[in-house]
């Protein structure tokens, strides 16, 4: 089944993300999705996005590389676990950017997360200078060997985020992202089977086209899941006849 994930990042309050889950809710009707469907909140609205009907699972958007200790402001996988998630974004760019993570503590992470019986969504992709140089497949094996300890029997997901395709606006095309799956097919063979995502400004008028030529099992949305219709649209459970272009 197809794969989508919402990630909320910095965005919503208690009240935004229960508003959104009733509208999630309203769309989804009561029968089971065709779609498998994620949400990742921040972790003060886990509770309230949750879905008691089980017609959508929950992400966390971050974890802790270590299990339990001193570790001011940090939330662990079991914390997650007990929270309620299923899966873990890990690696996402903006983690590997803004907060210096590297390959040693996602390997942690991966670590904590299996300890914890959760499924890692982890996060790879090459920035614009990198593309620009031609280095995406070396970027994409480097970013992928952190996986090596993972065991090669559990679930995993991979999702293909692009840098310069995160927020901007411009998405790859449907043959680059394409070409990425198909490099992650490769580089993650020896594992059980992997699901490879695509991320980075897709939306309900690119989604269709960027599923059906690239063959990606899904997708990790920012900015466009903050709309529950939008988000839903992407993964083709709803239409948005009748909403601005954008939502
Ligand atoms: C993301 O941050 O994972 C992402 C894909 O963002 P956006 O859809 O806004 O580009």
């Amino acid at each position: 089944m197809k794969l989508f994930v919402a990630n909320w990042k910095m965005h919503m309050t208690r009240p935004e993300a229960r508003a959104y889950a009733e509208a999630l809710s309203e769309i989804l009707g009561d029968g089971a999705p065709r779609r498998e469907l994620v949400l990742a909140p921040p972790y003060t609205a886990l509770e309230a996005a949750r879905d008691l009907k089980g017609r959508w699972s929950l992400a966390g958007q971050n974890v802790a590389a270590e299990a339990r200790g001193a570790f001011t402001g940090e939330v662990s996988a079991a914390m997650l676990s007990d929270a309620g998630c299923r899966y873990v974004i890990v690696g996402h760019s903006e983690r590997r950017r803004i907060f210096g993570e590297g390959e040693e503590t996602l390997a942690k992470k991966l670590a904590r997360v299996r300890e914890a019986g959760l499924v890692p969504i982890y996060c790879v992709g090459e920035t614009g200078e990198e593309r620009a140089a031609g280095q995406t497949s070396k970027i994409l094996a480097r970013q992928t060997a952190t996986l090596a300890a993972d065991s090669s029997d559990s679930p995993l997901v991979v999702a293909y985020e692009p840098v310069w395709a995160i927020g901007t606006g411009v998405a790859a095309t449907p043959r680059d992202a394409g070409e990425a799956r198909a490099r992650l097919a490769e580089l993650l063979s020896a594992r059980r089977s992997p699901r490879v995502l695509y991320g980075g400004s897709v939306t309900p008028e690119n989604a269709e086209e960027l599923l059906e030529v690239s063959r990606v099992d899904g997708f990790l949305i920012g900015r466009a899941s903050l709309n529950a219709r939008s988000f839903a649209a992407i993964a083709g459970l709803s239409s948005l006849d009748g909403y601005p272009a954008g939502v």
